[in-house]
Parts: structure tokens; sequence; C-alpha cells
């Protein structure tokens, strides 16, 4: 019997996440069962090489609206959200991490915040951090600030990637040509009528992180280099710095020839050639982070392959081709 199209469609992306998972489902089922309406929990599998795939299978036995996405590789937080995006049937989506610090009590609120408000989209916002490290705290702070000089308006301060979405929205975000998504900056940037609701972010309740300090640094370089060329015209701003102080030393230089107090050049030239030279990698960096996007969006390669999506179980099993998106 085929289950009815579902209202609701909860994606959670997972990447190793077996310590959480029984307790992720002891409070989300209980959510979702008492909201009234078909639903369907897509569990984004990102690759886990821990028990998260017997688990899984093992709750769908029990589950009948647990529905599980499959990736073949690890392809990251953002790429599974996206897949998970792709494959969403509901007239609603939420997508929530897997470690419970996002409560999913809130779910209910949104849904009615969307209803009750007409929007589109309802953020969730951490009205209270204090669970999350300082440095993470103010990382994030220096992030948002940035992005936003950068032109990247109306994503709402300490939103992450809990939000609720209609349809509209998720059909815009799947025709985006774009492969390396932010998709907390890409979805403000829609522009579809929005509003918020606050929660308490809580601590992660079982496992550890799966985001390390080098991710977050390439999460915010995709930001950047997805939302402005400003970095771009670094290079121009330093070279024309860079020229009226070669202007001042030449003449500097000059004088110094002219009344013979020369030699004494030494501590200058290294001084110079370090800066210099620093200041040429650094924009030759920036210009290789457009260069290697523009490269990747050449190549046209998927950001996540599809193994298995449960939803065709028992149907087209054999017929399960990897999904580009
Ligand atoms: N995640 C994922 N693929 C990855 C890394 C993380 O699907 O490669 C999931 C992870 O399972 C969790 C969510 O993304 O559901 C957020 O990760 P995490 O809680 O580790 O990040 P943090 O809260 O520490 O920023
Ligand atoms: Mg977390």
């Amino acid at each position: 019997m085929p289950a009815p199209h579902p209202v609701l469609s909860v994606v959670v992306p997972m990447f190793n996440e077996a310590d959480v998972l029984p307790m992720l489902v002891a409070r989300l089922r209980p959510v979702l069962d008492g909201l009234d309406e078909a639903y369907e929990l897509l569990a984004v599998d990102d690759g886990s090489k821990d028990q998260t795939p017997v688990l899984l299978q093992a709750a769908r036995r029990t589950w009948p609206q647990l529905r599980v996405l499959r990736l073949r590789a690890n392809a990251g937080h953002q790429a599974a959200i996206s897949a998970g995006l792709a494959a969403a049937r509901g007239d609603w989506v939420v997508t929530l991490d897997a470690d419970l610090q996002d409560p999913p009590e809130v779910i209910p609120g949104m849904l009615e915040a969307a209803r009750a408000e007409q929007v589109d989209v309802v953020y969730g916002v951490r009205t209270d951090r204090s669970s999350d490290s300082a440095f993470k705290r103010r990382s994030a702070h220096a992030f948002y600030a940035t992005m936003r000089m950068m032109g990247a308006t109306g994503a709402p301060d300490n939103a992450g990637d809990y939000r609720l979405m209609s349809r509209a929205t998720v059909d815009a975000v799947n025709a985006l040509p774009e492969d390396h998504r932010v998709l907390r900056l890409v979805v403000p940037a829609l522009g579809f009528p929005s509003t918020t609701v606050g929660y308490v972010r809580a601590e992660r309740a079982a496992g550890s992180s799966k985001y390390p300090l080098a991710t977050m640094v390439r999460l915010s370089v995709d930001s950047v280099t997805g939302f402005s060329s400003a970095p771009l015209r670094l290079a121009t701003w330093f070279g024309l710095g860079g020229f009226v102080l070669a202007v001042a030393l030449l003449v500097y230089a000059l004088v110094a020839k002219l009344t013979g107090a020369t030699v004494a050049g030494w501590t200058s030239t290294v001084v110079i050639v370090a800066a210099f030279g620093a200041l040429q990698l650094l924009c030759l960096g920036v210009l290789g982070e457009y260069v290697g996007r523009i490269y990747a969006t050449l190549q046209r390669r998927p950001t996540y392959y599809v193994a298995h999506d449960s939803l065709h179980d028992g149907s087209d099993r054999a017929g399960s081709p990897a999904q580009r998106t």
C-alpha cells in the first residue's frame, strides 16, 4: 500500500551518529506522531562507517514513516542536506541536526508559525548559545558579520541549519545551479517571506562533533566565494596601497643616496620583500579559490551520490542509479 503523500518531511543528515540515534528516535518520534499529519522522516546517511545504517534499518521495522537515503560516500553536512532536500516529498520540509542540539519539540511551532503568518520559511534562531564553546560563538559571530559585509543580507543572526521551508522554497533551492551551496545563506537570498522561532541550543546529546576546524574554515570559504567577489578586489586595494608605499620609498631611497646615508638598508629590504611576497601569495590564494570554484562548476561533478533510497524498497529496487543534483 503506498504511504500517503507526506505533508511534512524532516531531513536529518547523519554521519557516524550511532551514539545519538536511539535518543533522536525516542525524542523525535513522539513529536512527529503527535502532529496528526502524514510525515516522512528522511534520514540521510552520509556514508557513515559506524552502526548508523544498521540502527536505521532496525528502526525502520517499527517506524514506517522512516525513510533512509544512503549516500555512497561522505559528502559533508551541506551536501547531505542538499541530497535530502532533493529527495524530500513533503509540502513542508524541516532540516534538523541528528545530535539533538536543535530540539525537535520546536517543529510543531515552526509549522504553526508558517501557516499562521503565511510565510515560506521559518528559521530556528538560537536565543541562547551558552552550550556552544566560546570559540564557536565568537567564530560564528565573526562569520555572520563578515557575510553581511560581503552582501549576504537577510540571514538572521544565530540561525543555523534548523529551519522549515515550503515546497516552493525547496524547489527553488533544488533548482539552483550552484553545487557547493551554503544553505544558511542561500535560503535567505531567495527572498521568500520568512519568520523566526527561537529555541535554546542544547549540548550535543552523545557522540562527538563532526565539524573539525578545517571543515568550519571550508564552510566559511565556500560562503564567501559563493556570495561575493569582493576578495578579488582586495588585490587591487593592496596593489594601490603598495604603489603609494613604493613611491614614498623611492623618494626616501633617492634622498638617502644623495645625502650619502646608504648601506643601512638591510632591514627595510627584508621587510619589504617579505611583506610583498606574503601579499602576492594571499592574492594568488584568493584567485585560486575562485578558479577552483569555476573548475568545480565546469566539471559538473555531483556533490553527493545516492547509493540507496528506502522509498523504492520492494518496487524498483534493482535500478537505483546515482542521481545528480
Ligand atoms: N554531518 C553530516 N556529514 C558530515 C558531517 C556532519 O551529515 O560530513 C551531520 C552530523 O551527523 C549532524 C550534523 O551534520 O547531524 C551537524 O554536525 P555536528 O553536530 O557534528 O556539527 P556541530 O554541531 O558540532 O557544528
Ligand atoms: Mg551538532
